[in-house]
């Protein structure tokens, strides 16, 4: 923002918006906004924004010399991961101004060479040449450059694993050619559509957000621009802040322009006050991202021309925001507007008060559209040292702008994902027919909900009533059905009972059976096997609630998963592999009917089977079981392997999985 567009918009600080095009709830916010209202958070929260600019949060050059000295003991030590770690906090806490900042990365850049970790050597080479730097430095990094380049040249023949690839669409940001954008003529509800036949699999977008914020626990585990992970013990400091950090000098350039230049000084307070979590923190981003100062015209800008091609406010501006019904979010907006009103002191009431409208309806987007993002991590079972599962992380959030005009479906024909910072992946669950419309799924799915939880959650979070396929045809969940006693095919139990296989309605008392299997539920995953003392006890109780639940239930019902899941891991832990395997075998395909071999549920699973497996296979034990579990196993990991060049690219894949473990 420089001052030139201060003065012109103070020159056209009478130019009226026409607020008379704003629905009502925003003209009677306008009027909240300019009460005393704001003026009474403005007298509280002031002294707090004096207080709070850049107290412990600053550079501070005896302190990156510390941190420096005691890098270079570590270093003599040849302790070069200890050394790396002290050296990144040098870097973060040098003054950009200083040499020391220069002289730290160069430093860095020694323990990375010694780490063999040749291509961030060479980036921290650049970097401590980029800043002020010492001609004594100057020389040792760029013998060191060279010795690198060799190393590189030396080491790095193997073939790279190719990219996954998608034919990116011209006219839509962020989506495959493949998807086109549609409009319905009397409701003007928008959404996307296949305009050929689609493959299961195949990839439908790859986007970046049009903003991102990172959850403040993970400041120094993710760059604060992309929220990719931050290579081990490798940060790219702010320019002004020790707070935050980034992946590179790119994003953290690109940060400070859009962005954190400012917020920086006043991030402690910004995360200190509870009102200002991520959504609002988001919508002001996004604020920022479309500039302050073209954001109020393309608001009030009525025209209906939008161009999908690439990320712009007017869009984003276009998404549904279901105004009246979301809650009050008041406080964090006053809280915004005066972080507004401070940076921006030559901004006059009215602006500031127009500034809330768009915050407001931002916010009230973000509620229906915006998407936590995920870190794709690798983290052991719980009490078990041996066995690591892939989770997903929540570490933010965002706003999509491609993906938000995805219409939500109960049986969803597609699927998000995440593993590389904000980037968006969506992949076709199914075969997709040219001319049928692109799903996802909203957190409302048939295959774990019933008809009535499914209608009650979108009408609590998303305000409309669900006319999906799977709810027009009253889809019910497998995973929660009781065993029909005229045929022992699945019921469901949803207001009324209604076999799913013989059709019979209101056939027997289900109040009485869920209670039944309730109670049996409560002990089943109440049950700990880390602290069961008597392991031989555990596996009589479990088997005893597994035989009753398999009275009421159908065979395909979790809690029944859930059990077998226990008796496994039982079973490993006094050595019964063969039995562990069964039930682990049980287990997997009761998780594969509730969740299909596209969600990392699944994976997870059969990836402990696998382990279980290859632990047999090396034990001494019957061949003929042997063979057996071998074929299984090969096919287990194969299906392994293929979730991870589907869901994970090859580049990435080894460090999240090591396959070559299996
Ligand atoms: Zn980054
Ligand atoms: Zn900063
Ligand atoms: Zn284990
Ligand atoms: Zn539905
Ligand atoms: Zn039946």
């Amino acid at each position: 923002m420089n001052t030139s567009h201060f003065d012109e918009n103070k020159r056209e600080a009478n130019k009226t918006y026409n607020v008379s095009d704003l629905p009502p709830s925003k003209i009677q916010y306008l009027r909240k906004l300019k009460s005393k209202d704001f003026e009474n958070i403005r007298e509280k929260y002031n002294e707090k924004f004096d207080k709070f600019n850049y107290s412990s949060n600053a550079k501070c050059t005896q302190k990156s010399n510390e941190f420096r000295e005691n890098g270079n003991k570590f270093f003599a030590e040849k302790q070069f991961e200890d050394a790396l770690r002290m050296y990144s906090n040098a870097v973060v806490y040098a003054n950009l101004d200083d040499i020391e900042l220069s002289v730290s990365f160069a430093n860095r850049s020694a323990a990375l060479f010694q780490l063999q970790r040749y291509k961030e050597c060479l980036r921290d080479i650049e970097y401590a040449l980029n800043f002020k730097c010492p001609s004594n430095v100057k020389e040792k990094v760029l013998k060191r450059k060279q010795s690198c380049i060799d190393k590189i040249q030396t080491n790095d023949s193997r073939s790279k694993a190719k990219m996954r690839e998608m034919k990116r669409n011209e006219s839509i940001y962020g989506v495959a050619d493949c998807i086109n954008v549609f409009q319905r003529t009397i409701s003007s509800e928008r959404g996307l559509k296949a305009n050929r036949d689609i493959e299961r699999g195949e990839l439908l977008a790859i986007q970046a957000p049009f903003a991102s914020v990172l959850t403040p626990s993970r400041y120094k585990l993710n760059c604060y621009n992309c929220l990719r992970a931050i290579p081990k013990n490798r940060p790219f400091p702010c320019k002004k802040c020790v707070q935050v950090c980034f992946c590179s000098l790119t994003c953290c350039e690109k940060a400070w322009s859009e962005f954190h230049q400012y917020e920086c000084c006043y991030l402690e307070l910004l995360n200190f006050s509870s009102t200002f979590h991520l959504q609002p923190r988001l919508a002001l981003r996004i604020l920022f991202k479309a500039r302050l100062d073209a954001v109020l015209d393309e608001f009030f800008d009525r025209s209906a021309d939008l161009d999908y091609s690439k990320l712009n406010f007017k869009v984003i501006n276009s998404l549904m925001d279901h105004s009246d019904k979301c809650p009050d979010f008041t406080p964090a907006i006053n809280l915004m507007l005066l972080f507004l009103s401070r940076i921006f002191p030559q901004l006059n009431s009215d602006k500031i008060a127009l500034y809330g409208c768009v915050l407001l309806k931002l916010i009230q987007q973000i509620h229906i559209n915006g998407k936590y993002i995920y870190s794709r991590e690798l983290k052991t079972v719980p009490g078990c040292d041996q066995c690591e599962v892939i989770q997903d992380i929540k570490i933010g959030c965002a706003l999509y702008q491609s993906y938000s005009l995805i219409n939500h479906s109960c049986d969803p024909n597609s699927l998000s994902f995440m593993f590389d910072g904000h980037i968006l992946y969506l992949k076709a669950l199914r075969e997709i027919k040219k001319d049928e419309e692109i799903f996802v799924c909203y957190g409302a799915n048939s295959k774990w909900q019933t008809t009535s939880e499914r209608k009650a959650f979108l009408e609590q979070y998303y305000f409309f009533d669900c006319k999906c396929i799977a709810c027009e045809e009253d889809a019910q969940p497998l995973s929660k059905s009781l065993l029909c006693p005229l045929c022992n095919g699945p019921a469901i139990f949803d207001k009324l009972v209604k076999c799913l296989s013989c059709k019979s309605l209101d056939h027997f008392d289900a109040k009485s059976i869920l209670n039944e299997v309730e109670k049996l539920e409560k002990d089943i995953i109440s049950f700990d096997d880390t602290i069961a003392r008597d392991l031989k006890e555990a596996i009589d109780s479990l088997t005893r609630s597994e035989q009753k639940l398999l009275k009421f239930v159908h065979k395909s019902n979790k809690i029944l998963g859930e059990v077998k899941n226990k008796l496994s891991l039982c079973y490993q832990k006094v050595n019964d592999l063969e039995l562990a395997i069964k039930y682990n075998e049980e287990y997997l395909k009761i998780v594969e009917i509730e969740f299909t071999n596209d969600y990392i549920h699944v994976f997870n699973v059969r990836l402990r089977l696998c382990e279980k497996q290859i632990k047999l296979l090396q034990s001494n034990c019957d061949e003929s079981l042997k063979s057996t579990i071998h074929k299984s196993c090969i096919d287990n990991l194969k299906a392994l392997k293929s979730f991870l060049t589907n869901n994970v690219f090859p580049e990435t894949e080894r460090s999240i999985v090591d396959v070559n473990r299996l």
